[in-house]
């Protein structure tokens, strides 16, 4: 069946005031020193269980800015997960890429090292938005990134974009889903801001120098998003996520199925559950750079913590993770896994919900309603 492989890449050439991945503004990155810990990690992971013997379906450089690297140091990451796992034929290998970090001759030797996908962070195309969000590309940019990399021969292309930006009007989410659309990506992702602790959007709110739009306005542009985009031939089939049959993420619909992931690089999370779903372990890598590669140096690794996940938090965690999709899961899927009736389980929770419109069972699966999709969360916590 194999597994997916997330590979962190920690630099940007600047910090966007929203963003609270673990990414850190640079001028320069140590990019020999960094891809070498990634491979002795990789090395390390390769001879222990559970991934020993098991080949990679999908990889993810993510980040941070992935683009910032050259090909020849993208080609010895997948190359080295070829050598110590194997890649199944199909394997989907995308990289995130930043619109202002690529030229055409850099989009050709990354397809031809191996990158199958590309997704650029787009996030609008309305040069005050932009520059809200504090990017350093601007939208003629993301143009000409998705046109270069359609001559470089990536069929499979995302577009990444951001709505309920402060200042950000009905209209602009309109004309953003059509200049996106226009640029014939097979995928796009669409994110509601959100105003993380530890950003300097969320230190700007506290003081009152920025104001989130209100409730109604983000549900509003939520609308706008999830009708609009399936009306340009993308439906949804994830809460931020839209695409036409047989283009979906397969990377992060492994994630959404609570699947097993491994993940490498500073920060970088993995999850392994066991044959019989009755247990897993999630564990976390140091998230400081210059840490990571210490760590590496001396053990090989750079695990800085881990937790057992027990069966019960399993089954809680499949239920959320999978109704974030559009379709939801399949009772039997859940029955199959943790070897009880959905409905033992979580019978008492799911009835009133599904009374109240917010979720959907039809003979063999269950989803989000319309209204459930609009306050998805709240829906979640009912489960936990
Ligand atoms: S480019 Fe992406 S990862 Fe880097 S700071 Fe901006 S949002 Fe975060």
């Amino acid at each position: 069946m194999g597994f997916s492989l997330y590979i962190h890449i920690p630099y940007c050439e600047s910090k966007c005031p929203y963003c609270d991945f673990n990414s850190y503004g640079v001028s320069q990155w140590p990019e020999v020193e960094y891809v070498d810990a990634l491979v002795g990690e990789m090395e390390t992971r390769a001879r222990t269980a559970p991934w020993a013997g098991q080949r990679v379906k999908t990889i993810f450089f993510g980040g941070g800015t992935p683009s910032l690297f050259m090909p020849a140091s993208i080609a010895g990451v997948i190359q080295a997960a070829d050598r110590l796992f194997g890649l199944v034929p199909d394997c989907e290998v995308t990289l995130e890429a930043n619109p202002g970090t690529v030229d055409q001759s850099k989009l050709v030797d990354l397809r031809a090292a191996g990158v199958n996908r590309i997704s650029f962070g787009a996030q609008s195309f309305n040069p005050a938005i932009l520059k809200v969000l504090g990017r350093i590309h601007d939208a003629e940019q993301t143009r000409q990134a998705a046109s270069m990399a359609q001559r470089a021969g990536f069929e499979r292309l995302n577009l990444d974009l951001i709505f309920a930006v402060p200042g950000q009007q009905i209209e602009d989410v309109y004309r953003d889903i059509a200049v996106a659309t226009s640029l014939g990506p097979d995928h796009i992702s669409a994110y509601n801001l959100t105003f993380e602790e530890k950003t300097i959007f969320f230190t700007a709110m506290k003081r009152g120098l920025i104001v989130p739009l209100s409730d109604d306005e983000q549900a509003a542009m939520f609308e706008v998003v999830r009708t609009e985009l399936p009306r340009r031939g993308y439906p949804m089939y994830e809460i931020s996520n839209y695409a036409p049959a047989g283009h979906e993420a397969r990377h992060n619909l492994s994630y959404w199925r609570a699947e097993s992931y491994l993940g490498l690089g500073a920060g970088a999370h993995s999850c392994a559950l066991d044959d019989t779903f009755s247990q897993g372990v999630r564990w976390w890598n140091q998230p400081l750079p210059s840490r990571y590669l210490a760590a590496v140096a001396e053990r090989g690794i750079a695990e800085e913590g881990r937790e057992l996940i027990e069966k019960r938090k399993l089954e809680q965690e499949f239920v959320f993770l999978n109704l974030r999709l559009r379709a939801g899961f399949e009772f039997r899927e859940f029955e199959r896994r943790f070897g009880e009736p959905f409905d033992a389980r979580f019978g008492e929770v799911t009835a009133p919900l599904v009374q109240g419109g917010l979720l959907v069972r039809d003979k063999d699966r269950l989803f989000l309603s319309d209204r459930g999709l609009e306050i998805a969360d709240s829906v979640f916590a009912q489960f936990m």
